[in-house]
């Protein structure tokens, strides 16, 4: 643990530990070169080579990852309970520590959150935490936070982009990045608590990392971290066209904010071009601190107005508005994988011919796995787990019912099959042991010794009524299969939830949708029926005949109804790029529920069974 102590900046410290009894002098030698490396240029084969000989070594990984979380929190109130009697391997730790879900945890993280001065969840003191987006409940959860997660983070960042850069390569540059600070909280015992991407955005790692990447955000900290989002996009958009020609990159956590953004676009580019031209920034900018900063980047260019202007003029709806822009860019990067996949089709317009690359995957408790295949096309995007930036177990799912997973035991990580699906158990660095973390993910193949997988769905996204079951999965499919009679129209649609209404007897699924522009009543009339139709869960059809479950409702939403919804998540402390539109709200989540109610134009009701 010296060598630990001696480097407590390092970023990189989560590489090295797996092996540090075994090779500590090579790995002080890395160790020399990587911190290098984040100051000057990136060495992608040298950060490959890790990933390599840490994935190559999964299970021993995982072993001593396991043995150092244990050891660094065995003092800590929630262990000590467990009577791990100094023993830290996996057999111990699954016998006498239970799994646990959020809110088994939240007495623990709610002690942390008032002030506690002992050890609740590890042994160092939490002093931060993560609001998850919360689009799920309706509010965010706390989890808790620290330095270790940072690490995690950046070696994600960096090991997804060695392997980007090498299919991908990128000269020096400069990216457009749709990333917002969310607000900041502080709790009741003085903690400081946002998203996770506004823990990171604010870390010093993170600019240091980007440098070296580089792909440093072309927009000013005043923006990122902007009190209202709606200016804060207006001018990283602004910011984008000004550094037109070193775009190289256009990102954000998730899709959905690059497709918001470039929507947004479509709504402003004229002012926009306005601004460029006078060197004046548009009145919208309220905010002092953000227009201080913008006056330092915004100079009067009638030229770059101009050529913007005719740009966007030239383009039959905005087809490849991207490349027009950005010249240079030579990819587009974000999540585009599970909740994400339908804003895809979208997203390739803007795109024109420019790749999609879909990034990494993980998640407020944080990171599982890295997109190691670049290539490939974000629907087959998998996920390789880097095996010492937390202990992963996987539940089985095959054959089972969703609500019996408690008398399943989990496998390890290197003992899941290919082909399989498993539920994700984490256990991190940050306090949580043996954490359900409710998404469901497919096995497609081994990188090495560890696990690919690819993201299938949430679990507890689920619609159901009697006998039927329908994953979030299942639902995107139907409304995919029935959005394409939209698309013969030359329509939208622009975003989607559902509901089960147990309000009627017997309930019903409602599926709310919001459309680019006015579809005919026989063509809404058709797509209500085809979303029916395109359930195909045999529990659902059979209750649907027996009319054990109600004709599925169709109600088209008033246009901006979920802007309304992203605003209402924002105003609650949720990051607009870590915003999930929520597929599936309940009655606990009544203030979303409400604004879709309230927003309803027409509704349709199916008649396929009569
Ligand atoms: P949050 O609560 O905002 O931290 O969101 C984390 C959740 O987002 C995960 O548990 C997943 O359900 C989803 N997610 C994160 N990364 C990906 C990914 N690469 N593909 C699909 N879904 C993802």
């Amino acid at each position: 643990m010296e060598l630990r102590a001696g480097f407590s900046e390092s970023s990189i410290a989560p590489v090295l530990h797996y092996s540090l009894k075994t090779q500590s002098y090579q790995d002080t030698q890395t160790y020399c070169r990587l911190e290098k490396m984040e100051s000057s240029k990136f060495d992608s084969e040298k950060v490959i080579e890790e990933f390599e000989s840490l994935t190559k070594d999964a299970k021993r990984v995982q072993l001593e990852t396991l043995e150092r979380i244990l050891k660094e929190n065995c003092e800590a109130e929630y262990l000590k309970q467990w009577n791990l009697g100094g023993k830290f391997d996996p057999q111990t730790y699954s016998t006498c520590v239970p799994l646990v879900t959020h809110k088994d945890l939240d007495p623990y993280i709610q002690k942390i959150a008032d002030g506690a001065s002992y050890p609740v969840l590890t042994g160092k003191p939490i002093t931060t935490i993560t609001l998850s987006s919360g689009t799920t409940q309706g509010k965010p959860k706390f989890v808790p936070y620290n330095d270790e997660l940072t690490d995690n983070t950046m070696q994600i960042y960096r090991t997804s982009f060695a392997f980007r850069n090498r299919a991908f390569p990128i000269g020096k540059g400069k990216a457009l990045s749709f990333i917002f600070g969310s607000k900041q909280q502080i709790t009741k015992g003085g903690l400081l608590a946002g998203t996770a991407t506004s823990n990171v955005y604010r870390s010093a790692q993170f600019k240091k990392t980007m440098q070296a990447m580089q792909t440093p955000c072309c927009s000013p900290d005043e923006v990122i971290f902007a009190p209202d989002f709606h200016q804060s996009l207006y001018c990283h958009l602004l910011c984008g066209l000004i550094f037109h020609e070193e775009i190289q990159v256009i990102s954000s956590t998730f899709a959905h904010s690059i497709v918001h953004s470039f929507r947004t676009f479509e709504l402003v580019w004229e002012e926009l071009c306005s601004d460029l031209r006078t060197g004046l920034l548009s009145a919208r900018i309220t905010v002092p601190s953000i227009r201080t900063a913008m006056a330092k980047v915004l100079t009067p260019n009638p030229e770059l107005a101009d050529m913007i202007q005719k740009k966007c003029l030239g383009l039959t709806d905005w087809n490849g508005l991207i490349p027009q822009l950005f010249p240079k860019c030579k990819y587009i990067y974000g999540i585009m994988t599970g909740s994400m996949e339908p804003y895809l089709k979208k997203l390739r317009i803007y795109a024109g011919g420019v790749p999609l690359l879909s990034a990494d995957y993980g998640s407020s408790e944080g990171w599982i796995g890295a997109n190691v295949n670049p290539n490939l096309p974000p629907e087959m995007t998998t996920f390789a787990v880097l095996p010492n930036i937390g202990y992963f177990e996987f539940l089985p799912l095959k054959d089972l019912d969703f609500d019996s997973q408690d008398r399943v035991e989990p496998v390890g990580l290197t003992d899941v099959e290919i082909g399989e699906e498993y539920e994700v158990v984490v256990t991190n660095f940050a306090g949580l042991y043996r954490y359900r973390l409710g998404d469901v993910v497919k096995v497609i193949r081994f990188h090495n010794s560890t696990p690919e997988l690819q993201f299938v769905c949430r679990r507890n996204l689920m619609l159901t009524i009697n006998i039927d079951k329908n994953t979030e999965k299942d639902l995107q499919l139907s409304v995919e299969t029935a959005g394409k009679l939209l698309t013969a129209e030359k329509l939208e649609l622009l975003d989607f939830t559902s509901h089960v209404d147990l309000s009627t007897d017997p309930g019903h699924y409602v599926i709310f949708w919001e459309v680019s522009g006015e579809a005919s009543d026989a063509i809404l009339k058709e797509c209500c029926n085809c979303l029916d139709k395109s359930f195909v869960d045999a529990g659902y059809v059979s209750s649907r005949k027996v009319k054990a479950i109600g004709p599925l409702e169709l109600r088209v939403l008033r246009r901006g109804t979920f802007q309304k919804i992203l605003d209402h998540y924002v105003g609650q402390g949720s990051a607009m790029n870590q915003f999930k539109t929520p597929r599936c709200v309940g009655l606990c989540n009544q203030k979303v529920l409400q604004i879709l109610c309230n927003n309803v134009v027409k509704s349709y009701v199916s008649d396929i069974f009569g």
